[in-house]
């Protein structure tokens, strides 16, 4: 399969301004140094918890932010500093679905209004002329024909997500970034909106990026799974082979959280000590070494970078040299 997306050393740093003269006063390194790629019809789940950088590092793909160094290679063309027209025209082919169906869509619309809009954003077709097709779109994202003429508040949370998919597929992307898309919904209608996705991944031949910071979400969607911690990928690795065998102390520990179902397989939490340290200041050597139960002296010093151990399972950890 050929690669869609090529993300190599890529950083996304904040500054924090402050005092009168409003001076960089600390930087944040939301993103720290990630490199992965994703091919055609493939999904790769990215998850870790909270402030990890995930949906920094989403929203640095889609260049909805800047990335402060690396390189983002889409469909064999380098866009990391693409701007004016040409980034326009490539933000056709990617398309994010966002975690609040509601704040992300403009309540004053109609919902036939609010789908065709990316469309005559990049065209002069009337809303008339592009009606067939939006009602189209919205019969594929399951939603009663009438839809087209109400509005966002009309609609349950599962209902609205089902309209910021209609819209995300209205340009018929490439890549869809899915920032924690289910993570609002009730968990009843998570999985519907779930299967929603996958049947839309075959039908429009699309490649997903899917973030959230629920585990069995991510394994229940993706093919490969990126897991990150302070800014940083510490494991890649097929889900399959992620889940039997997670290599990294930190996999290790959110892996063993997930609920087992069957009461006669037990398994052993691994209970990690401290809080994520601050990405203000995040510490030296291996990041996760002051909450690592296996840290040896040299952790604390050399930063480990991603290696293959197995074919496909790429992990950055002192413990595999
Ligand atoms: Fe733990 Fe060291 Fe591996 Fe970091 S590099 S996860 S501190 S063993």
């Amino acid at each position: 399969n050929e690669t869609l997306l090529e993300v190599k050393n890529l950083k996304t740093y904040y500054p924090i301004k402050g005092g009168i003269l409003r001076r960089t006063v600390a930087v944040v390194k939301a993103v720290d140094d990630i490199s992965f790629e994703i091919k055609k019809g493939e999904t790769l789940g990215l998850v870790g918890e909270s402030g990890c950088g995930k949906s920094t590092a989403g929203r640095t793909i889609l260049r909805l932010l800047e990335p402060t160094d690396g390189q983002i290679i889409f469909d064999g063309q380098d866009i990391t500093n693409v701007r004016g027209t040409s980034l326009r025209k490539i933000r056709k082919d990617f398309q994010m679905v966002f975690q609040d169906p509601y704040a992300s869509l403009n309540p004053m619309m109609m919902v036939g209004h609010l789908v065709s809009e990316p469309i005559r954003n990049f065209n002069n077709k009337s809303e008339k002329e592009l009606k067939p097709e939006v009602m189209e779109l919205l019969k594929k994202v399951g939603l009663p024909e009438d839809a087209y003429y109400k509005y966002p508040h009309e609609f349950s949370g599962g209902q609205r997500q089902r309209i910021g998919i209609a819209r995300a597929l209205s340009l018929r992307p490439k890549l869809i970034i899915a920032d924690e898309p289910v993570s609002a919904l009730d968990v009843s209608v998570q999985s519907q909106v779930l299967n929603l996705l996958k049947e839309l991944q075959d039908e429009f031949d699309l490649t997903f990026l899917f973030i959230a910071h629920d585990l069995s979400v991510v394994k229940h969607m993706s093919d490969r799974i990126g897991v990150m911690y302070l800014g940083g990928l510490v494991e890649v690795a097929d889900k399959d082979s992620l889940y039997a065998e997670p290599l990294h102390p930190y996999t290790q520990a959110l892996i063993s959280a997930i609920p087992e179902p069957d009461p006669r397989k037990k398994k052993e939490r691994i209970i990690l000590e401290g809080d994520v340290p601050s990405p203000i200041d995040p510490p030296k050597g291996c990041t996760f070494h002051p909450r690592c139960a296996h840290a040896k002296p040299e952790c604390q010093n050399i930063k480990p970078t991603l290696k293959e151990v197995k074919p496909g399972h790429r992990v950055a950890c002192h413990l595999y040299n």
